[in-house]
């Protein structure tokens, strides 16, 4: 791959490998009321582990001030994730100032959809957010407590998904899909969903954090998905958004979509165009990172934003993650030790 010095142009900012910075997911909280196991496993995310402290939490209004400044290197898109985003009280305040105070055209949320209630769905939709995602892997008693022990909300969660398609007309929902354990639940989800407005993504298992014990033979492969999918219904290529992270199909004769986030299987780092925001304010600039960048220092002591701007810029500028791209093929790869936790970066 061709590596130039980074340039800037217009405000944007692009990094070694000539990726322009669009796209920031922020994790509001590294808390959760559930513990899928591969994410937080119960034994590792117990009553003695540590999450963060609230005064270590940014701030809506700390959220705002970084979200303004890197919206004049070209950022166009967030997603408010965690942990559990909704656990963060009055989370439509800060949508709303996302998109009326900051400007981004495209304000997003990731959740398990446990909290979410009719009036909730409306305030969210009423003070601007543009699209939901939920997380669901199973339909089924037993593969939903193998991955998740807590999740005794099933029936709720299909609720909140319904409402969400009656108000925002459409919804995502992400599978992440573990061979052995919810494979079996592929079929019996898509046929559950394939009368319905939703688009079904199915995301293979990856190795995020330290905790989940990941090992590449539980990874069920996007390919094996189609094959699946595909001795019953047939597929229609969907064209994807150029720095789109994942394949989009459609269900031949159904409304439903059908979306393939194969990070594992078919890497796209070339595209990457996002940064992470932690709750307690690192910028991390790969979901594999070991190391984030301090910007709460910046918004808490008398430094002005034009010292946070230009350390930004840095970051950016420095920027040659691809973690995914060169893992099984870089001969000296050496895998990275302590890399952050999934509920602590957002995903
Ligand atoms: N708690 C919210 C939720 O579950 O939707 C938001 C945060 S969660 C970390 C964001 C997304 O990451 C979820 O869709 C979850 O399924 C996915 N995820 C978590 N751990 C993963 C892993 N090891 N591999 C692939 N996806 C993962
Ligand atoms: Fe919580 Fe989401 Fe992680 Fe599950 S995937 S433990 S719901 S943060
Ligand atoms: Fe982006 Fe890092 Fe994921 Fe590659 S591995 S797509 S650089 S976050």
């Amino acid at each position: 791959q061709k590596i130039m010095n980074a340039s800037t142009a217009n405000n944007m900012i692009t990094d070694k490998l000539l990726r322009n910075f669009k796209y920031l997911r922020i994790s509001i909280t590294d808390k959760c009321n559930y513990r899928c196991s591969y994410c937080m496993p119960k034994d590792i995310f117990d009553k003695d582990h540590q999450f963060l402290r609230k005064n270590e939490l940014l701030s809506y209004e700390e959220i705002i001030e970084v979200v303004k400044i890197l919206k004049d290197y070209g950022l166009e898109k967030i997603r408010l994730t965690g942990g559990e985003p909704l656990l963060r009280k009055n989370i439509e305040l800060l949508i709303r100032a996302l998109k009326e105070e900051a400007l981004i055209s495209e304000v997003t949320m990731t959740t398990n959809g446990s909290l979410l209630d009719m009036n909730k769905i409306n305030k969210l939709k009423e003070y601007g957010l543009n699209s939901m995602t939920i997380s669901l892997d199973s339909l089924s008693k037993n593969s939903t407590n193998t991955i998740n022990p807590i999740n005794n909300d099933l029936k709720k969660v299909l609720q909140s998904i319904d409402n969400v398609i009656d108000i925002f007309g459409t919804v995502k929902i992400n599978m992440v899909v573990i061979k052995s354990i919810n494979d079996d639940e592929i079929m019996r989800m898509l046929k559950n969903f394939v009368h319905k407005k939703v688009e079904l993504r199915f995301i293979e298992y990856m190795d995020v954090g330290e905790s989940n014990n990941w090992v590449s033979e539980n990874v069920f492969t996007s390919q094996d998905t189609i094959n699946l999918i595909k001795q019953e219904y047939g597929l229609i290529k969907i064209e994807d958004r150029n720095d789109s992270t994942s394949e989009s199909w459609q269900i031949d004769g159904y409304p439903l979509k059908i979306g393939f986030i194969s990070s594992i299987s078919k890497p796209f780092c070339n595209t990457c165009n996002r940064g992470r925001l932690s709750a307690d304010g690192k910028f991390y600039t790969c979901l594999f990172s070991d190391y984030g960048h301090n910007i709460s220092h910046y918004l808490r002591s008398s430094s002005n934003n034009e010292d946070l701007k230009k350390f930004f810029k840095n970051i950016w500028t420095q920027r040659d993650d691809q973690y995914s791209q060169i893992r099984f093929t870089r001969k000296n790869f050496k895998r990275k030790k302590n890399k952050v936790e999934m509920s602590y970066i957002g995903g």
